[in-house]
């Protein structure tokens, strides 16, 4: 009897416990993809995720033809085609990674007791996060809700466990399912075809994950602390969409770096600078498992009395396309548009200029960026944008107004950042400023005012 692997965000061989423990059991192994648009509270992907999951699942099948072992493509709801694939090929069971928001806890519950029910094998195991939700709290027995003592308290728990490498001995059943077609299912843009940039940027897929993150810790980890923030380099692992997608695992990431911390003493600090990030996509993570409306409420609930004007459409469709006048708020979403993603220091600048200069609703530019990005996540994106717009958990006083022009000076001295994706700016035909900064931000501190006395 086979057992089924169904992947989901974890689109990878090496360290994937599902897939491990199902080529521990006997009999062949299958492993199953479902395009759930369906079920219920399901965020439906953007464009680039679209893009980025066909290149990632065309890898992938390519990964387990090796292995005979076959990538079956079903497209409904989770809760339907799992079970049915189930009983169509009289499966031992389904074996899965688990999943933290709310819509996919309540799906894999489900699945989970149909398939119990019908006597067959039914387990999850940890792998997307290196803490599993429930057990990093406070004193008091709450989760955190400031990151320096949360990733304090991460660091004190076990140690995370070493990845587990590619399994030996996968091998697939005699006769293969059907599947659908990955091309039938539209993932990638037709008319126009807006991807050209995403394809120069990036090479979705396990097998080039992993030369990426050696390649970042052989030759910038050292450096990462300082370049981190510099837009004029390139100083950052550019991971996120392969943490986003589990192309690669955070085990593997926090055992490799911590090995490169072992061998290179001068590579101690980048090191340790960088996996606080890794932590902040945990706390990220922590913070939606415990507020699951992340992506549409306020985290703090008394910015309900925010008095956000009408929106202005023709501001937020500059601020979408890169003409608001403001050199480096441009050059980031030009940047965004073209490969998908946007440096961090600068994904904090457009923010801020969205949600404060401009005073439109952070939820505007949290789905414009979960549209545009190739690791829009879940969690990570909503977390982001109500960090900076001061809603959120452990976030940046509403106060801090990022100037612009000011962040450009310090991070992008010679302007090189600028002109490599706004070589307009400054040129005869480039707009004025949309708004004009210090007004704008007089007027956002005083709408906050709002906020303060309702609290
Ligand atoms: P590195 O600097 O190399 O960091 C290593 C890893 O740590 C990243 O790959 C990422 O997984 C994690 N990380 C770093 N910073 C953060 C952070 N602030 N929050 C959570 N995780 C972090 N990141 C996403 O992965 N997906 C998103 O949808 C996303 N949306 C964002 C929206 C806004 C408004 C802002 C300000 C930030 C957002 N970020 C998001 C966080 C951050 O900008 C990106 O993770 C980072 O730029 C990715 O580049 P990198 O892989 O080179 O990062």
């Amino acid at each position: 009897q086979p057992t089924i692997v169904w992947f989901r965000d974890d689109l990878r061989l090496a360290d994937h416990p599902a897939l491990r423990e199902a080529t521990a059991a006997d009999g062949p192994v299958i492993a199953l993809f479902v395009l759930d648009e369906e079920s219920p509270g399901i965020r439906p992907l953007g464009g680039a995720a679209r893009w980025w999951l066909h290149h990632s699942l065309a890898s992938l099948a390519d990964d387990l033809r090796a292995h005979r072992v076959p990538l079956v493509l079903r497209r409904g709801a989770a809760s339907d085609v799992v079970p049915a694939l189930a009983d169509e090929v009289d499966a031992a069971g389904v074996v899965w990674n688990r999943r933290y928001g709310r819509p996919e806890r309540e799906v894999d519950t489900a699945v989970k007791r149909m398939l119990r029910e019908a006597g067959r094998r039914a387990e999850s195991f940890a792998a997307s996060l290196l803490f599993e939700p429930w057990t990093i709290r406070t004193g008091q027995d709450e989760p955190f809700s400031v990151y320096t003592p949360f990733w304090k308290a991460c660091r004190r728990a076990p140690e995370p466990r070493a990845p587990f490498p590619a399994p030996r001995g996968l091998s697939g059943p005699r006769a293969h399912p059907d599947s659908e077609e990955l091309d039938e299912w539209e993932l990638l843009p037709t008319a126009p075809d807006w991807a050209g940039g995403l394809r120069s940027a990036w090479t979705p897929g396990e097998a080039s994950a992993r030369r990426r993150l050696r390649a970042f810790l052989a030759d910038d980890v050292d450096d990462y602390a300082e370049a981190r923030d510099r837009l004029d380099a390139d100083g950052t692992s550019r991971l996120s969409p392969r943490l986003r997608w589990g192309e690669l695992s955070p085990f593997q990431i926090w055992h490799a770096a911590s090995e490169a911390r072992r061998d290179r003493p001068s590579a101690a600090h980048g090191v340790d600078v960088f996996l606080s990030e890794l932590g902040w996509r945990e706390f990220a993570w922590h913070v939606l498992f415990h507020a699951p409306d992340l992506a549409t409420e306020n985290w703090r609930r008394r910015f309900d009395a925010f008095p956000w004007p009408d929106l202005d459409a023709d501001a937020l469709d500059a601020w979408q396309h890169g003409r608001t006048g403001i050199p480096v708020v441009d050059a980031g979403m030009h940047e965004l548009w073209q490969t998908g993603v946007m440096h961090n220091r600068v994904r904090m600048v457009v923010a801020s200029f969205l949600t404060k200069n401009l005073l439109i609703h952070w939820r505007h530019g949290e789905e414009w960026f979960w549209d545009t990005l190739v690791d829009a996540d879940a969690a990570a994106n909503p977390f982001n944008w109500q960090w900076v717009a001061g809603s959120g958990a452990d976030a940046a006083p509403y106060f801090r107004v990022f100037n612009p022009e000011l962040q450009a000076t310090k991070f992008d001295p010679d302007g090189a950042y600028v002109s490599r994706w706004a070589p307009e700016a400054g040129a005869f035909g480039y707009p004025e400023p949309i708004v004009d900064l210090k007004e704008t931000r007089a007027a956002a501190l005083a709408a906050f005012e709002r906020v303060k006395r309702s609290g």
